[in-house]
């Protein structure tokens, strides 16, 4: 932990002071020279030293403004480009070209920001993240699970998710109250699935999760008929979790592509 920092709460501020997990975590993400890699959430700079020894330059984002002195007071001679400010609000496109983003995220902002990295950054390398075991699980989990929802299919339509190792909250100062996880996320190749419009898509999936007990005949009575489901092979009585990323992204396309869609948009 920074010497004379009160961790902040507000931001999520739990900092790795085990260095058997940091060693493991700049494992997993393995820098190559010349990767543009970029760090959400630096805080006191466990991880950003340990990168910056393997890797030569680095790009972070950190909302904390003591922070962020004490890291270009340690850090900016050795390469570390810093943006200070909130990552939710920064424009993503100012990290250049094809990066590889990572980072022990503040678990309040970690799912809009895996929203916005999944619709921003359109040349993304990969992700290594650090995030609730919970999230992770939700991220990776399969259909008719307890843990497939709406986040699995939103970041599964564009990302393989790869839940890594579980780490302790022994491992923080201070130690949050959940288990926590490393995930990799890693872009699927274009053209896995052709979603024609992706507003339609988040709708769909938000409208059917937002009914998740229900069956899809009735969690999707408003934008789909009993009979246009089984012209798509899915039973009505299923329920929205029994469906593949794929069954969404098809019946997805299908609604955009009805004319009194075009005239919606
Ligand atoms: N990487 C450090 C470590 O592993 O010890 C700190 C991790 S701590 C869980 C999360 C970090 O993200 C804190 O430094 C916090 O100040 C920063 N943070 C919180 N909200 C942020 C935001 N909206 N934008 C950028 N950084 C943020």
């Amino acid at each position: 932990m920074p010497t004379h920092h009160v961790p902040r709460k507000r931001f999520g501020q739990h900092f790795l002071v085990d260095q058997s997990v940091l060693a493991h975590i700049v494992a997993v993400i393995d820098p190559r020279p010349g990767e543009n890699l970029v760090e959400i959430g630096p805080g006191a700079g466990a991880l950003t030293r340990l990168l910056i020894a393997r890797h030569g330059g680095l790009q972070a984002v950190e909302i904390d403004r003591d922070l962020c002195a004490q890291l270009r007071d340690r850090h900016a001679s050795q390469g570390l480009r810093l943006h200070e400010g909130d990552v939710l609000e920064f424009d993503l496109s100012q990290l250049g070209a094809s990066p590889r983003i990572v980072g022990n995220l503040p678990y309040n902002i970690s799912t809009p920001l895996l929203f916005r990295i999944a619709a921003d950054v359109p040349d993304l390398v990969d992700c290594v993240f650090m995030l609730q075991e919970e999230v992770v699980d939700r991220l990776a989990a399969r259909p008719s699970t307890a843990q497939y929802g709406r986040l699995s299919v939103m970041m599964q339509a564009r990302f393989a998710a790869e839940k890594l190792f579980t780490v302790p909250p022994e491992a923080f100062r201070p130690p949050p109250k959940v288990d926590s996880a490393i995930v990799r996320l890693t872009p699927l190749p274009a053209g896995t699935h052709r979603i024609t419009t992706p507003s339609v898509f988040a709708d769909l999936v938000r409208d059917a999760f937002s009914q998740r007990r229900k069956m899809l005949r009735n969690a999707l009575s408003g934008v789909l008929s009993e009979d246009e489901l089984r012209h798509f092979g899915i039973e009505p009585t299923l329920r929205p979790e029994n469906l593949a990323v794929e069954d969404y992204v098809r019946l997805a396309n299908f609604i955009a592509a009805r004319p009194d869609q075009a005239r919606a948009r």
